[in-house]
């Protein structure tokens, strides 16, 4: 099985090096296996010295009941504890580290939660889980380019849907005329390019153009196709539908 997200910060920050002697002071309070109690916390919060303690404390806690979502799917991490009270005074000591986590009660117990790449990636770093933190930023970016590509190719599509749109309005002019028997009266240059539209559907206006002999240019095909197009209103008002 591949190691998840989680498992990698909790590798990555277990693997940081602890230099201060108040920090490893820190992390043998910290060695247990469950969250400790609200006085418990409190005590070993209230002697942490630096930032150092600060982040052995999270993340030891974060070991014990925290997970994280692999970024290329979302950006998620979370706190769940099991005691309200220990929630609320965890919640502090992360605001007071400047990171502001969001609370709620999900199956009965206390999630602190964090939704935002910026703030995950952050508070990975502080973690001391590096490496992670920066797959959370790259995650970030690949999203955002995609983004961008898939703008680009709607934009494109959209493009090409006004074209179609634009060719089909012409050789639904040409058919009308056709199914009315005028289309014949029409001067032989005209015909020639209302045909060449007709068959020549995927075309712009320029290479259309390329395909007369001898060639036409672009504002040319287009003259000739509007007074097709009036021809075909000429008539339709006529009929009167
Ligand atoms: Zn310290």
């Amino acid at each position: 099985m591949r190691e998840s997200f989680s498992q990698k910060v909790k590798n990555q920050t277990a693997a940081a090096e602890i230099r201060k002697k108040c920090c490893r002071h820190t992390l043998s309070d910290m060695a247990v296996d469950a969250v400790p109690g609200p006085e418990r916390l409190r005590d070993i919060w209230e002697k942490c010295r630096c930032d150092g303690c600060r982040a052995v404390f999270f993340r030891e806690l974060f070991r014990i009941c925290g997970s994280v979502t692999d970024p290329k799917k979302s950006y998620q991490l979370d706190f769940s504890l099991e005691d309200p009270e220990s929630a609320v005074f965890l919640r502090d000591c992360l605001g007071e580290a400047g990171f502001s986590f969001g609370s709620s009660v999900r199956k009965g117990r206390s999630v602190l939660w964090l939704r935002d790449s910026g703030s995950v990636e952050d508070f990975l770093a502080y973690l001391g889980a590096t490496s992670a933190s920066f797959d959370v930023m790259n995650a970030k970016i690949d999203r955002e380019f995609r983004g961008n590509v898939n703008r680009q190719v709607n934009f494109d599509t959209a493009n090409i849907e006004k074209q179609l749109k634009a060719v089909r309005k012409y050789a639904d002019a040409v058919e009308c005329l056709k199914a009315a028997g005028r289309y014949d009266l029409l001067p032989e240059d005209l015909r020639l390019t209302g045909d060449l539209r007709v068959a020549n559907e995927q075309l712009n206006l320029e290479e259309l153009g390329k395909l007369h002999d001898p060639p036409i240019s672009k504002s040319g095909v287009k003259h000739r196709l509007e007074k097709i197009l009036r021809a075909a209103e000429e008539l339709e008002e006529e009929s009167g539908t």
